[in-house]
């Protein structure tokens, strides 16, 4: 159980994206030339550059136009997916620390990228082209080892990002639900047992631009890991046959 925990009031998220901006400042990642396509969510998504996005949705509900905003990046999951299919390819390219941490590390070049992205929930991990290492928020885990806030969580200037030690943050995040609640019943808690991340959503989760998968079980992963040696002896044995046969 990580120590510390963010939480996303998305109610009061007014998409300045200040956020975006602090997190490029801190991990030093130059901003990428765009188009305009039509919205205002600029950069249009995650990459190796850009470990968080506000993403926007704009529709019409009962005549009248909703936008909606989503502040997006890793989730640091209690028990990360992505950690546990990495542990199986390259052991410590995913690496957890006790504030709460998942930190993707220069060995997951090694790892396959498709079914690490593939494992989290939330399609967060991002590919560098030139290098193949994964990258993804990190929650700022150097500023936390210093005594500091996460870049993206001292910024915002509404009060929608908070930082603290994971009982209060849950505690704010019951509060804010039940205030919410009473203007805005469809108001909800995400994966608050699963993730560091917390979100309050005041609106029902289709109304978000938002990706949220049904976990894989751990267990899957163990199986894995158990028949690999398995699959290795059945490889070889093919082989073996193989090698009879041309003999013959
Ligand atoms: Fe890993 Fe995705 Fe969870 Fe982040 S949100 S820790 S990338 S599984």
């Amino acid at each position: 159980m990580g120590k510390y925990a963010a939480l996303v009031d998305v109610s009061k998220c007014t998409a300045c994206r200040a956020c975006q901006v602090a997190c490029k400042d801190w991990n030093e990642n130059p901003a990428v030339k765009t188009m305009q396509v039509g919205t205002y969510q600029n950069p249009p998504d995650l990459s190796h550059l850009t470990y968080t996005i506000i993403r926007f949705k704009e529709q019409v509900v009962k005549g009248e136009v909703v936008w909606t905003f989503f502040k997006d990046q890793c989730r640091h999951c209690l028990e990360p997916p992505c950690k546990e299919v990495a542990d199986d390819m390259v052991p410590g390219a995913i690496l957890q620390d006790a504030s709460g941490a998942v930190i993707f590390t220069e060995k997951t070049r090694n790892c396959d990228f498709a079914e690490v992205r593939d494992a989290c929930p939330y399609d967060i991990p991002r590919k560098d082209p030139a290098t193949g290492i994964m990258y993804k928020c990190t929650f700022c885990n150097d500023r936390i080892a210093n005594g500091m806030t996460p870049a993206c969580l001292k910024v915002c200037p509404t009060g929608a990002l908070q930082f603290g030690l994971r009982d209060d943050i849950l505690e704010k995040a019951e509060m804010r639900l039940r205030k919410l609640k009473k203007t805005h019943p469809a108001a909800r808690i995400i994966d608050e047992d699963e993730v560091s991340w917390i979100y309050v959503l005041h609106q029902p989760e289709v109304q978000f631009q938002m990706t949220r998968r049904e976990r894989k079980p751990s267990t899957m992963y163990a199986l894995r890991s158990l028949f690999k040696p398995l699959g290795v002896f059945a490889a070889g044995a093919a082989l073996v046959g193989q090698v009879a046969k041309g003999g013959e």
